[in-house]
């Protein structure tokens, strides 16, 4: 491992655990329920959260019937997330209910870009590029796709961590027809 790298997962996990403390401080929970040593487990976040949510098993997820896998890391699956999707360290969260508002590319195009940021750290184009190419990669994702994936996040403002959704969709669509995996 390099310096960059240990920056960039320095950096990552520094991001996650933010957004882990903002979310939980958004669910009004009580200090207690955070554990102190670091980001909550799978079976802590759905006792948190309470409700339908569920675990699903690392490999076990289908989207549209298509099986999706991001390394062993199983997903929580969150009727009341305030997101599509999100990657937490070790897991990630999706909102079936939003997802089921989206066609198929686009849903596999999102949990591809959440497990992006388990492996390729907090950066957005990053993560983009490693959900197109592996769409490409494993055929889900033809070009007719990623023109839904450019809609779905046209009205995206940006910021500093988001690009303008037009933005993104260049940089999307140059790394769809990079044959050099990133
Ligand atoms: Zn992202």
């Amino acid at each position: 491992m390099n310096n960059s790298a240990r920056a960039n997962i320095a950096a990552r996990t520094q991001t996650l655990i933010a957004a882990v403390a903002f979310m939980i401080g958004g669910l009004a929970l009580t200090q207690n329920a955070q554990a102190a040593d670091g980001p909550p487990t799978p079976d802590e976040y759905v006792a948190h959260v309470g409700g339908d949510a569920r675990i699903v098993p690392a490999g076990a997820l289908k989207l549209d019937g298509g099986r999706m896998i991001c390394g062993h890391r199983p997903t929580v699956l969150d009727n009341a997330l305030d997101d599509y999707a999100a990657a937490y360290p070790g897991f990630l969260i999706i909102n079936p209910k939003l997802m089921n508002r989206v066609s198929t590319p686009v849903k596999k195009w999102i949990y591809s870009h959440e497990c992006a940021h388990q492996f390729r750290g907090p950066d957005e184009e990053t993560a983009d590029c490693f959900a197109v190419q592996r769409g490409r990669r494993q055929g889900w994702l033809t070009d007719a796709g990623l023109e839904e994936v450019c809609a779905f996040i046209k009205p995206a403002k940006g910021d500093a961590m988001h690009l303008s959704g037009s933005h993104r969709c260049e940089s999307m669509r140059r790394c769809f027809a990079d044959s050099k995996v990133r």
